[in-house]
């Protein structure tokens, strides 16, 4: 968090976490927004409601961590629940939001509050998911989280998927990937087996 004028109030700015799956965004957002609200500053966390894994009503870590939170279908509903004395908004799973989500973050931050969105920065393919990477643009900050690769151990970026399937992500599927470093990431599915992976990297 260098460079960000963390004490200026009354100065708005957006944040991005972004990273694979199983690299700790939601942790991350929640540390930040509980260290908001320990300075006594009026917070508020949205996550769409397609991603009811944990909890309706918490954004959940994986490790367990949460933060209350309230459930939206689409981005105006966040522009309708923000409440005026609301100083930092957190959004979590963004990718899951469109890009409608831009233009409100850019209104959010020039409203003089600081927004911090979380979200997949590629899809299992390896795509660029948006609307992360247009929020990465306008950001004043941009945190990638790194997950361990599941193959080799090294800092992962890529989300594998293990089954096959159409859907850009199967929400509430955790079990159907794992996070997996440049080396030992495919975008097909079939091809994915640890045993095989680690064989194509060693040879
Ligand atoms: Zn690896």
């Amino acid at each position: 968090m260098q460079g960000l004028p963390a004490l200026v109030q009354d100065f708005g700015w957006v944040e991005v976490i972004c990273g694979s799956m199983f690299s700790g965004k939601s942790e991350e957002l929640i540390r930040r927004l509980v260290r908001a609200r320990i300075a006594r500053q009026p917070v508020q966390a949205f996550k769409p409601s397609v991603d009811n894994r944990y909890a309706k009503d918490h954004v959940v870590s994986h490790s367990g961590q949460r933060i209350a939170s309230v459930e939206v279908d689409a981005v105006e509903d966040i522009r309708r629940l923000v409440q005026p004395a609301t100083k930092v908004i957190g959004i979590d799973e963004a990718q899951f939001l469109g890009l409608d989500l831009v233009p409100l973050v850019e209104e959010l931050a020039n409203e003089g509050r600081r927004v911090i969105v979380a979200g997949l920065d590629q899809d299992y393919q390896g795509v660029p998911f948006e609307p992360i990477p247009q929020l990465m643009a306008i950001a004043e900050s941009v945190t990638k989280t790194m997950a361990v690769c599941m193959v080799c151990g090294h800092s992962a970026n890529r989300t594998q998927r293990l089954v096959a399937a159409e859907d850009r992500v199967l929400v509430g599927a955790a079990e159907a990937y794992e996070a997996r470093c440049r080396r030992c990431w495919t975008p097909d599915p079939a091809l994915a087996s640890r045993d095989e992976r680690a064989e194509a990297v060693v040879g």
